[in-house]
């Protein structure tokens, strides 16, 4: 498969187009998963295997296109590629059997979504680094301060976010199931630290690699957050009177 690089580009802007539109959306309509979850989304799925099969494709794809390209790859290029597998491999394979949710369901419409956005920004970041690159990142990449910066904000991201995802499934620690108001850490500060995890580790990486598709899927990561977290902030709000009410959604002292 042959792509140039124009078509490419403007394949890439209008996916970052869709980005806005579906951040409007969801600032108007929940995602329908975890305590969100509703029957009007038609048929629903084993969650666990829910996050498998709708994460397993970024890695897929993204292997795929990285590989069968001849675009030149160098060490730098490589860490790129690496961590972005650890991130997938840690939430395709660890993170579903770490869940605490016996015959938790999400809607099939949900992994299909997912799935389709997977799909995309694992051919866009795949079919750049893998086919139409051409900056040569020298070894003094390494000390390039969107290197340094990057790869800081991507390991605190990574860290807070499976630690704040840890806090909260061990929430349901013994028989307890149903929701509890998580305490501690960044909880402290915000309602959804791991999804402000997420997006800190996500533009850690857009910074260290320096080009668009990244930024793209730093802007995506953003759009599927944000409200999510607002919802659940609202969610928790409205049924924990006891809720701290100097904590914001995600961002501390200001959203
Ligand atoms: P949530 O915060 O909604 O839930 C995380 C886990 O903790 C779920 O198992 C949830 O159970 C449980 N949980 C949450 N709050 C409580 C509570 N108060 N009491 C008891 N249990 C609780 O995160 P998401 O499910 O939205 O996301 C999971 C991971 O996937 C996160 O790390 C997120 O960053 C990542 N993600 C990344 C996206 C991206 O675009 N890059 C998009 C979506 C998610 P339950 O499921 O039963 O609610």
């Amino acid at each position: 498969m042959h792509i140039d690089p124009q078509t490419y580009t403007t394949g890439l802007y209008c996916w970052m187009g869709l980005a806005v539109i579906v951040f409007v959306v969801l600032l108007k309509v929940k995602a329908p998963y975890g305590r969100h979850t509703t029957k009007k989304w038609g048929p629903l799925m084993n969650n666990r295997l829910g996050w498998f099969v709708m994460e397993l494709p970024v890695l897929a794809v993204f292997s795929l296109f990285f590989f069968t390209g001849d675009a030149e790859k160098s060490l730098p290029v490589y860490v790129f590629y690496g961590l972005f597998v650890f991130h997938y491999s840690h939430r395709v394979f660890i993170f579903p059997l770490l869940l605490r949710a016996r015959n938790k369901k999400m809607p099939l419409m949900i992994a299909l979504l997912a799935i389709f956005f997977n799909l995309f920004n694992g051919f866009f970041n795949g079919y750049w680094f893998g086919h139409l690159n051409t900056r040569i990142y020298e070894i003094s990449w390494f000390y390039d301060w969107h290197f340094i910066a990057g790869i800081m904000l991507f390991a605190s991201g990574m860290y807070l976010n499976m630690a704040s995802d840890q806090r909260l499934i061990h929430l349901r620690n013994g028989k307890r199931t149903g929701y509890y108001i998580p305490r501690g850490g960044w909880f402290n500060y915000i309602s959804s630290p791991n999804l402000l995890g997420e997006i800190i580790e996500w533009s850690g990486w857009a910074l260290m690699c320096w080009c668009l598709p990244t930024f793209s899927f730093m802007l995506w990561t953003m759009v599927n957050l944000i409200p999510r977290a607002l919802d659940h902030h609202r969610w928790y709000q409205r049924n924990f009177e006891e809720y701290p009410s100097d904590r914001k959604a995600i961002l501390p002292y200001l959203l």
